[in-house]
């Protein structure tokens, strides 16, 4: 069963609301979790049962990728801004190496989001 993190940065938040919002009904049930400020913006916009951690720059991404290691979770859809400089860029990149680390699929962008849901939804 697919245990499913979601993580935008601030510019990608809309594209991540948009992203739900296509797979919802297939999503609803699933074992999900965020970051908090992704999470909040899902559960108000979505209705869907969402685990939320900190917020990513108070250390949600690190939790996330606790629960990469720990197998709590087993995708990550991370839509991730490259143009804006993140303040907690050293633990964006602990995350993507640990998905790499347990053979997680990872996408970092909404095209490589909709071919993963695709799969494993
Ligand atoms: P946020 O964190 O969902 O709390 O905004 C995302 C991030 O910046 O990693």
């Amino acid at each position: 069963m697919p245990k499913i993190a979601l993580i935008a940065h601030d510019k990608k938040k809309k594209e991540m609301v948009q992203l739900i919002g296509n797979f919802r009904d297939r999503l609803e049930g699933q074992g999900l979790f965020a970051t908090g400020n992704t999470g909040k913006l899902l559960i108000e916009e979505h209705n869907l049962a969402i685990k939320t951690m900190a917020s990513g720059p108070l250390g949600g991404d690190q939790q996330i990728g606790s629960l990469v290691t720990s197998g709590e979770v087993n995708v990550v859809i991370f839509l991730r801004d490259p143009l804006t400089a993140q303040p907690h860029e050293p633990d964006i990149t602990a995350l993507m190496r640990v998905c790499d680390v347990h053979e997680i699929p990872l996408a970092t962008n909404i095209t490589s989001a909709r071919i993963i849901l695709d799969g494993v939804l």
